[in-house]
């Protein structure tokens, strides 16, 4: 179980649901598209996997391992390679009503870093892994863990935390303390934003 030491933590996996991160919309190639289109589109919304779909309807999936194995080392021509080739499939689906918990055992049994996200038996998202590690995040001088806040709950002042530019975070109390961030030395301004899971489909 994830977080189990932290109370709070582990009641979030418990309580919050896919519907809380998952990102929309899902972002997809058609399965007769070439591998090389395939490439661009994931290039372009900065995101390492994308749903196939055979007229219309999601049929699998193209992640960068896929590029690397299937394509690269099995040294494919990715324009004259279509994206329906080299897909993994079945999709692995899981409710949006599921629990993070339910979510992440899925992956765990299923050994997937990504899952596809339906409601009401229509596919509308993607959920990676990276949506969950998103939520975990310590702060960068005492090492605490910042209290996860998913997007869908109000913000309070207890969660405010200063970011660097470097991506390195802080609790406003620490941050007034150290000033300068301790991995780049470049001054915390007073950039405050709330925690949430961000970096869309970048697992
Ligand atoms: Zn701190
Ligand atoms: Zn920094």
């Amino acid at each position: 179980m994830l977080l189990s030491k932290h109370g709070e933590a582990t009641t979030l996996w418990h309580v919050a649901k896919v519907r809380d991160v998952v990102k929309r919309p899902l972002i997809t190639v058609d399965g007769n598209a070439s591998v090389t289109e395939a490439a661009k589109i994931m290039a372009d919304h900065r995101i390492s996997g994308v749903v196939v779909t055979e007229r219309g309807e999601p049929k699998g999936l193209i992640t960068e391992r896929d590029l690397v194995t299937k394509v690269l080392a099995a040294g494919r021509n990715p324009d004259k390679t279509k994206a329906g080739e080299v897909m993994s499939s079945p999709l692995i689906t899981v409710d949006i009503e599921s629990t993070l918990l339910e979510a992440v055992d899925l992956m765990n049994r299923k050994k997937v870093r990504r899952l596809i996200v339906t409601e009401n038996d229509v596919v509308v998202g993607l959920f990676t892994i990276r949506d969950v590690i998103s939520l975990s995040r310590v702060c960068s001088y005492c090492g605490k863990p910042i209290k996860p806040r998913l997007p869908s709950q109000p913000a309070s002042e207890a969660d405010v935390v200063v970011e660097c530019g470097c991506g390195a975070v802080y609790m406003m109390e620490c941050a007034k303390t150290v000033v300068y961030c301790i991995f780049c030395s470049g001054k915390l301004v007073a950039e405050v934003y709330y925690p949430a899971p961000e970096d869309t489909f970048s697992g």
